[in-house]
């Protein structure tokens, strides 16, 4: 699934092609997927582009009036300047392109509004997001660490490939209760999390385990950086211990059993 950093690379790669053109068309080939009355945008100029967490929020305004397209791009979502047999929505623009919203697993969705969604929850590498804040909705929880940093409630942004890199670059093991963390630990985890995901988005996203691709057709690099995430059987980059690959909660975490308490 896109996270953070790869919402944020097509969020920073579609803004400079689209901010300023008009919405000329937009053909659903997947109706269940776009939530709203196609009718209702075409005519209107995209006038901001906004993310917060994993979600993308399109500002339209055509006079005075002003709404918002809602996109979350789940599973397998993404955007393409090139035709793609996976395409479920389209859009064609002013200057004769068009935007192809292509999704596999038909799992992403768009969705019209009057108001942007408020969201209480903050943005991973926003200034609302703190160590206070995470301390205290870790003290909340006894699930593992590592299913509570993937809660969207708690932190927006955080999925498995920055969960898995976070604790590493902390030094906490990923099955550890999150209730029982030290309050030096929690510091490293708030640093740790910060580093991982600007890094992501510094290397333009991860193009490992999903069809993740730039706007442009193509691959982030982030896979070739990560410390744990994807690398069962090699050395751990700080010891000589061997990376096992662990399976938790239905998903798979990465951990080097020496440099993880
Ligand atoms: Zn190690």
């Amino acid at each position: 699934m896109p996270e953070l950093p790869e919402v944020e690379t097509i969020r920073s790669s579609l803004a400079k092609k689209i901010i300023g053109r008009v919405i000329v068309k937009i053909r659903v080939l997947s109706p269940k997927q776009f939530l709203g009355s196609t009718g209702s945008i075409q005519g209107f100029r995209i006038a901001g582009l906004d993310r917060h967490g994993k979600v993308m929020t399109w500002k339209l305004t055509l006079g005075d009036q002003t709404i918002y397209l809602v996109i979350h791009l789940k599973m397998s979502g993404r955007f393409s300047f090139h035709k793609d047999p996976h395409t479920r929505i389209q859009i064609e623009l002013d200057d004769g392109t068009t935007l192809y919203f292509v999704d596999p697993r038909r799992l992403g969705w768009m969705r019209v509004t009057d108001r942007p969604d408020v969201i209480d929850t903050p943005d991973a590498i926003s200034e609302k997001f703190t160590q206070k804040h995470l301390q205290r909705v870790l003290s909340k929880t006894k699930r593992d660490i590592k299913t509570a940093l993937l809660n969207q409630k708690a932190v927006a942004g955080i999925g498995n490939i920055y969960a898995n890199e976070a604790l590493f670059e902390a030094g906490i093991h990923p099955l550890r209760p999150a209730n029982n963390l030290t309050k030096d630990e929690v510091v490293r985890l708030f640093q740790a999390i910060k580093t991982v995901l600007h890094e992501g988005i510094h290397q333009k996203g991860t193009s490992k385990s999903f069809v993740y691709r730039l706007p442009d057709g193509s691959k982030g690099n982030y896979q070739n950086h990560t410390r744990v995430y994807g690398r069962e059987g090699e050395t751990c980059n700080r010891c000589s211990e061997k990376i096992r690959r662990i399976s938790h909660a239905g998903r798979s975490s990465w951990v080097c059993e020496r440099c993880q308490k």
